[in-house]
């Protein structure tokens, strides 16, 4: 009998999309670190995975469980997934180990990033759609939940994230650790730290060639040579479209996630496509899209949707990924941004849109518990998952 070539393909598929699933301890993917052991699938769409932990017990496993799940999700001909879990022989793990030192010692930036660290890069094919707005206002939810965020204004030419998040300085350095000490804001019990663009150069004195000289090192700078310490997010407020600062950003933190914002206008969507396709061929995950100015809401409650409907969900559909929300035209959007509070910490439509949001965000990128897994347990050794 000869091997179906569709399931062949479904099952490259697997593997690839198996290839985002990072050890968070390790800092490798799965596939790479040896420890996805044998994927079958049948024509009845179950799916089984065999995965191999270094230690039986490991409480990583919750994480990389449910980002294979989510991953799976991806591949719309599978309707269930089972994982079966073991553990790697010794002398598996000692290749395994061997395997993620090589890769660290391979990467061209190591940056001040925690390996714990989730980060969550917000991206649009176009400018002026809202994506900085987004930035500002999920990353203070994160920190309103008593959560330490790091939000990276990578928009280098239009930086405005110290505008939005009301925050104004110059940066400085740590003498004893020669590293930049990002700018501090304290949101309830949680904690921004900000590394912008806007807190280097006087935006109105700014000479162009200036900048251009230092774009490309720029952003690297503020992943290697930036005192980060530690944070459960960080943010990153990309620049618009897909050049070279953008790719650079998805080599140099290969585990981020991003999330699209578009608007409900069909060209708008159609360039918020060419984003995705750019973080696929990085393999980064794509969490969800996002939809912003999404209608008018007015004063009786009436929705006007000035700008069309529907392109939120359309493009979370053509890329398999959810959409965590949509976010109506509000004047206290804007508002929130020219006084430096950001309206997530405020009422209204978009205050709450934006909430339910960041609760949908922490559900599509956990965050990761700094947990190691040197102890030794039991193993559940398989898990059945719907894959709808
Ligand atoms: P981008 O980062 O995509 O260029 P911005 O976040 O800077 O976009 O937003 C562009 C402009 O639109 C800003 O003036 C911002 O205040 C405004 N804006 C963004 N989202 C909304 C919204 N939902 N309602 C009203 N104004 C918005």
């Amino acid at each position: 009998m000869g091997v179906d070539q569709s399931d062949l393909e479904i099952k490259e598929k697997v593997i690839n999309q198996l290839r985002g699933v990072v050890d968070p301890e390790l800092g490798s993917d799965i596939v790479d670190l040896g420890m996805v052991k044998e994927v079958d699938f049948k024509k009845t769409g179950d799916l089984h995975i065999t995965i191999a932990l270094t230690t039986a017990g490991c409480p990583l496993k919750a994480q990389i469980q449910k980002d294979v799940r989510l991953r799976m999700k991806n591949i719309l001909e599978i309707t269930s997934v089972k994982i079966e879990w073991t553990e790697l022989t010794d002398a598996e793990r000692a290749q395994t180990m061997d395997r993620a030192r090589f890769n660290l010692s391979q990467e061209d930036v190591v940056t001040q990033i925690p390996r714990t660290t989730k980060s969550i890069m917000i991206a649009s094919g176009k400018g002026g759609v809202g994506k900085s707005s987004v930035t500002a206002n999920i990353a203070t939810g994160l920190a309103a939940r008593g959560l330490t965020v790091g939000v990276l204004d990578a928009d280098i030419w239009g930086f405005s994230i110290p505008q939005m998040l009301g925050v104004d300085g110059r940066l400085a350095g740590n003498e004893e650790t020669k590293k930049i000490v990002p700018l501090i804001k304290n949101v309830g019990t949680g904690t921004l730290k900000i590394i912008s663009m806007g807190f280097l150069v006087d935006e109105n004195k700014a000479s162009l060639n200036w900048r251009g000289l230092i774009l490309n090192r720029a952003v690297r700078h503020f992943l290697e040579d930036v005192e980060w310490g530690d944070m459960d997010y960080l943010v990153i407020d990309m620049p618009p479209g897909t050049g070279d600062v953008q790719m650079g950003l998805a080599k140099m933190l290969p585990r981020s996630d991003m999330i699209v914002v578009t608007t409900p206008s069909k060209t708008v969507q159609t360039v918020a496509t060419r984003v995705a396709s750019m973080a696929q061929s990085y393999y980064l995950r794509i969490a969800g899209v996002i939809e912003n100015m999404s209608a008018f809401i007015n004063e009786e409650g009436n929705y006007y949707e000035i700008f069309g409907t529907g392109g939120g969900e359309k493009l979370a559909q053509e890329l398999g990924v959810p959409l965590l929300g949509s976010i109506p035209i509000d004047p206290f959007v804007s508002n929130g941004s020219d006084s430096g509070v950001p309206v997530i910490l405020g009422e209204g439509h978009a205050a709450e849109s934006l909430n339910l949001i960041v609760d949908e965000v922490l559900a599509a990128v956990p965050k990761v518990n700094p947990i190691d897994c040197t102890a030794h347990g039991t193993l559940e050794t398989s898990v059945t998952i719907s894959n709808n």
